[in-house]
Parts: structure tokens; C-alpha cells; sequence
């Protein structure tokens, strides 16, 4: 394994930074303020081909992989975890379409979401009664002439009233006995376009963060969607959601990433300028030793993040390891966020500091794509195997 980014690598990171610093960190303030959802910052990151990083140039990606993707999206959560939020879950849709549709669902939507042009992709999983036990979910795909009508409800779904084209999981087993240990093989995924009748938006969530990002329910009153629209074969909707999740939580990992650097490099400053007893905050070792340990986490994070994006990039087993990417990285990038509150003192506190926003902003990475609780529930089980292998 090697630590020295390509070439390529490099350049789609510093696009990256140069976009975050330049267009994205001057309005974070006023997009979390006012809730301003970021399309015309999503459109511009589809000019600059980083909302389909790890996507095949033949659908409008840029084929630059997993390693340079994870390289971008912290640089873009670094100055706005909302924008990197639609970034992540866009670049999800566009990889799950790459990785399990037909070649004119892969034609229709993948390069409209590469660009920018659907703004948005939503992945809808979540619903009211199921979150982590996400087998158990209820919405009913009920088989029609040419297609199928969807009901149901989804919940917590980001960019659900935004985006172009959302994956849908529904239940195609309705109807059969209920075999509660055997739930996932009822599930399938359908591709449903925004504007399909029957679909409609709720009020979006009042959050504690990601202000600019809109998470909403969804509620699905007999939509149909025609048979070209299910994402591979009818059964298959848990394996590729479970798929996605597992690449998905590397983006969780490098958001988390992105935004503890953004408070990690807010203490240092404020520790430098501010001075109390005639000194600067850094020159006090509680503050220092505050410091040393968030750099420590926050590479741990980091390199956890890129071993897995490296995995994943190069066709190994990484399941295990993206969720103690996701794990890792969201639980220290709250602790250093917290860090950074703390070092701002008061000010840290007011708004007149971004510490606060970080703070807010990082929270919900150690609940969405999997909480912590279950990150830890899938490496036990890959720990608890190796333990046994080791020892037989
Ligand atoms: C801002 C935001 C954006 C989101 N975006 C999306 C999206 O785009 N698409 C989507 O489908 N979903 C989305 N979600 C939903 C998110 O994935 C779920 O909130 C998450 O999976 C947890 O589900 P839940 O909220 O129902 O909590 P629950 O599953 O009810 O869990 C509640 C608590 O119980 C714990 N728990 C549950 N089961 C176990 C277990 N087996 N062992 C130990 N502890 C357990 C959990 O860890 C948690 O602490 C989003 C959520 C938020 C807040």
C-alpha cells in the first residue's frame, strides 16, 4: 500500500479545494442560516466533474476512482458538510445505477447526474417504522400491466424534493406469508423520477445541522413506474442497497474527515491569536495537548477512510473496513469539533465563529448510512469470523 496520491488524484483534489475555498466557504454562513439548498453550487460541481468522481467516463463520470472521490468530498465538506451531503448521496445514485442497471437506465441517468443537470440524486430506504432494520421496510410494489404501482412512505430522505431521480425500495413480496427471518428477499429497487404522479414531498426536516441540505419524507400514493424503471431483478433490492451503503459510508468517512479538518484548522488559528494570562492559547499545554490529539484522530480518520476507498478502488473486500472508516471517522470528527467549540471559549459558541456549525453539521455522521451502533454490530461480526479463522 502506498500513502502518495497519484498524479490524478492530486489535480481532483485540488479542483476540490479551489472550488470549496473560492465558491462553496464564502456563503456556508448564509446557506446554514437561511436553509438555502446549494443547486447552483451542485451544478457548478457537475461542471467540474466531481459529482461522479468514481464513475465510468462513458456515462459523464470521471473515472478517477474511489481514492480521489474520498480525496474531494472532504475537501468539499470542508467548507460545507451540506453541500458534500448532496455530492455523496448524488455520486451513490450514479455509482448503484452504473453498478446494477441496464444500459439505458445507465444512459437516461447517469450522465444527467454526473453533470448537474437532475441537480440531485435520492436514495430512499428509510422509512418511519424502519431505519436501522431496514429489511423490515413496508412501501408495496404491486406487480401491474408493464410496471408496477408503488405505495408507501419514506423518511429522512436528503435531496428527496430535489432530485432528478430517486432509487426506491420497496416490497414485491406483499401479499406472501411474512417469513420475518427472511424479510431482504421481498425487497427490490425501482428508479422514480421526480414529477411521476403520486409522488409527492413533504415539509423538510427542521435539523440541527446540514441546514442546506433538505431531508424530507416522501409519500408514494400508487405511483407507477414501468417495468424498465426496477434496478435489476426483483428480490435483489437488499443486496444492492446493502452494496451501496458499504460504498456510501466511505463518503460518510471522508465528509467526516472534511469537517473535523475545518475544525481542527479553526482551533489552531483562534489558539494562535486569541492570548488570555498574556500568552497564546497554544502556548498553554491543555491546549496544545487538545491539538496534538485531535491531528492524531484526525489522520487515524483519514487513513482509515483511504484504506477503504483503496480497497474498494481496486476490487478487494471493504465492507469491514468502510464501516470502521465511518465509525472511526464520524466519532473522532465530533470529538474534534467539540475540541474546537471548546478552544473558541464563548465565541465558540455564537455564530460569529464557524465552530458551532461544525459542531451541529458532524452530529448526524455517526446516524445516517448506518449509526454507530450498527457499524459496530457489522465489524463484530467480520471480528468475531477472523477470531474464529485465526484460531481453527
Ligand atoms: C439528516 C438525515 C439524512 C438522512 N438521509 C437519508 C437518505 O437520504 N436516505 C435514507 O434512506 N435514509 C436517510 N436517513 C435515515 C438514516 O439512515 C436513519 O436515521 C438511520 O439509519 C437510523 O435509523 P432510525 O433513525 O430509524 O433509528 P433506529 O433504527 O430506530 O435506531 C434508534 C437507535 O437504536 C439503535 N439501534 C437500532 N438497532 C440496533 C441494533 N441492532 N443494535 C444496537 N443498536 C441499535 C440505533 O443505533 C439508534 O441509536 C437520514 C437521516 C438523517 C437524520
Amino acid at each position: 500500500m502506498h500513502f502518495e496520491p497519484s498524479e490524478e488524484q492530486r489535480l481532483i483534489e485540488q479542483a476540490a479545494r479551489q472550488f470549496a475555498a473560492e465558491v462553496l466557504r464564502p456563503k456556508a454562513a448564509e446557506r446554514d442560516q437561511k436553509s438555502l439548498f446549494p443547486e447552483e453550487e451542485l451544478r457548478k460541481l457537475g461542471e467540474l466533474g466531481l459529482l461522479g468522481v468514481n464513475v465510468p467516463e462513458q456515462y459523464g463520470g470521471s473515472q478517477a476512482g474511489v481514492v480521489a472521490y474520498s480525496l474531494a468530498l472532504s475537501q468539499i465538506a470542508q467548507a460545507d458538510a451540506s453541500v458534500s451531503v448532496a455530492m455523496a448521496v448524488t455520486n451513490m445514485v450514479a455509482e448503484v445505477i452504473c453498478a446494477f442497471g441496464t444500459e439505458e437506465q445507465k444512459q437516461k441517468y447517469v450522465p444527467r447526474l454526473c453533470s448537474g443537470d437532475a441537480v440531485a440524486g435520492a436514495f430512499a430506504l428509510s422509512e418511519p417504522q424502519s431505519g436501522s432494520d431496514a429489511a423490515s421496510l413496508k412501501t408495496v410494489a404491486e406487480k401491474v400491466d408493464g410496471g408496477y404501482r408503488l405505495t408507501g412512505s419514506k423518511q429522512w430522505i436528503t435531496s428527496g424534493d430535489r432530485a432528478g431521480v430517486i432509487v426506491v425500495w420497496a416490497r414485491t413480496d406483499a401479499g406472501a406469508p411474512v417469513d420475518k427471518r427472511n424479510q431482504a428477499a421481498g425487497l427490490s429497487a425501482f428508479l422514480v423520477e421526480a414529477g411521476t404522479p403520486g409522488l409527492v414531498a413533504g415539509r423538510p426536516e427542521h435539523k440541527l445541522g446540514l441546514k442546506g441540505s433538505t431531508t424530507v419524507p416522501l409519500t408514494l400514493d400508487g405511483c407507477f413506474v414501468p417495468d424498465s424503471a426496477r434496478l435489476s431483478k426483483e428480490g435483489d433490492g437488499f443486496r444492492i442497497a446493502m452494496v451501496a451503503l458499504d460504498g456510501g459510508r466511505i463518503g460518510i468517512a471522508s465528509q467526516a474527515v472534511g469537517i473535523g479538518r475545518a475544525a481542527l484548522l479553526a482551533a489552531k488559528d483562534y489558539s494562535k491569536e486569541r492570548k488570555q494570562f498574556d500568552k497564546a492559547l497554544c502556548d498553554f499545554q491543555a491546549i496544545a495537548n487538545m491539538l496534538a490529539d485531535a491531528g492524531t484522530q484526525l489522520d487515524a480518520a483519514q487513513l482509515l477512510a483511504l484504506r477503504a476507498a483503496f480497497l474498494k478502488e481496486s476490487g478487494q473486500p471493504f465492507s469491514q473496513k468502510a464501516a470502521m472508516a465511518k465509525l472511526y471517522a464520524s466519532e473522532a470528527a465530533g470529538r474534534i469539533c467539540d475540541m474546537a467549540l471548546q478552544v473558541h471559549g464563548g465565541y465558540g459558541y455564537t455564530q460569529e465563529f464557524p465552530v458551532e456549525r461544525y459542531l451541529r453539521d458532524v452530529r448526524v455522521s455517526r446516524i445516517y448510512e448506518g449509526t454507530s451502533e450498527i457499524q459496530r454490530v457489522v465489524i463484530a461480526r467480520s471480528v468475531l469470523k477472523e477470531f474464529s479463522d485465526h484460531a481453527s
